[in-house]
């Protein structure tokens, strides 16, 4: 039997077997949840973008136990999940704080937002496609430009090169808009929308289901542009932050599939390549610091006293101490002559 005979037994006993598992009895909506939440999640290590390892042909379709989860056959022998739309478009997430007009659909202020947040950006049933890979521009970065505020990163690019979606999602946004030209505003599943700007073209429309790596449109240079490029954000509740806590552009890479966004990066002055300098130092002090402590702890802890009874003298005492009579004179500023009184603590280490 060759690989893809293997492949499409193995494909046929778990749909047999699954669809012997649906049929005994209807899951729950609890149970349907606990096992969205049971997605095996990889270890942690960058993400390659979904066209750099483009799969086959699909030519199959399995369902699995939780009906929102199926898994696609390709005719190169692999195989993923892939999450049904349907459910997620229901919830809240797509239905509330929608707009298919404004950049922020949210309207949150400020001092309103967390503290910070733990993103899964992709899990087993959802990928990443890095939009555009190339370099940004050394005066494309995120934050203070020209006295504006920059919030995205810019990347040069021919007219007419193909934008993909980050991951999937629901395209909130597809018009022209002043200053952004073209855009493509997608919000996706993991909670975070991304931006598309100045696109020559757009592919999509308002409230059009995307998957990961599907080309939303094409490169240009629309609105206020000196030449063809993307300009790409990365938003949370309506506020941006540096693409580049995620995104490696060059090698076209997600950086981490668990992402701890903070509030402060949402700030004015706040950018990536600086930040990611002072969160390592500050680790750095972090771990001086708990040295420091732990030091400090250890010393407390060896400290010793002795309460003085009857029959004592610095001479036994420094034998069941392992000390000598002038170190404990020393550490109490006493003499050796000293009459001990009875009761009396005296530190021995
Ligand atoms: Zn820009």
């Amino acid at each position: 039997m060759n690989r893809k005979l293997i492949t499409i037994a193995v494909g046929l006993l778990a749909f047999a077997t699954l669809h012997a598992q649906t049929t005994e009895r209807k899951f729950t909506k609890k149970e349907i949840e606990k096992a969205e939440l049971i997605i095996p999640r990889p270890a942690l290590h960058p993400i390659k973008s979904s066209i750099i390892s483009c799969p086959g042909d699909p030519i199959d379709t399995l369902d699995t136990i939780n009906e929102q989860i199926k898994i696609i056959l390709f005719n190169d022998n692999t195989w993923k999940y892939w999450k049904d739309p349907s459910m997620t478009l229901a919830k809240e997430d797509f239905t509330k704080n929608w707009n298919t007009d404004a950049p922020d659909a949210y309207g949150i202020p400020y001092s309103e937002l967390e503290s910070q947040w733990s993103i899964w950006l992709v899990d087993d049933a959802s990928e990443f496609c890095c939009p555009y890979v190339g370099t940004i521009h050394p005066r494309g970065k995120f934050g203070p430009r020209r006295g504006r505020r920059h919030q995205g990163i810019d990347l040069p690019l021919s007219t007419g090169e193909p934008i993909h979606a980050a991951f999937a999602g629901k395209v909130r946004v597809s018009k022209y808009m002043h200053g952004y030209g073209n855009v493509v505003i997608i919000r996706h599943t993991n909670g975070l929308e991304t931006f598309y700007g100045h696109l020559s073209k757009s592919n999509v429309k308002a409230d059009d289901w995307v998957e990961a790596g599907q080309v939303i449109g094409l490169g240009g240079s629309t609105g206020r542009s000196t030449g063809p490029h993307l300009h790409f954000e990365t938003r949370h509740k309506g506020y941006a932050f540096d693409p580049q806590w995620i995104i490696d552009f060059q090698k076209g890479e997600l950086r981490k599939q668990l992402f701890v966004l903070k509030k402060k990066y949402f700030q004015q002055t706040s950018n990536y390549e600086q930040d990611f300098e002072d969160e390592l130092k500050n680790e750095e002090d972090d771990v001086k610091e708990d040295e420091a402590a732990k030091k400090a702890a250890a010393a407390a802890a060896a400290i010793q006293y002795h309460t003085v009874r009857s029959g004592d003298t610095l001479g036994k005492l420094a034998v069941k101490y392992h000390t000598t009579v002038k170190k404990l004179c020393q550490l109490n500023g006493i003499k050796e002559t000293t009459i001990l009184q009875l009761g009396r603590k005296l530190r021995v280490k």
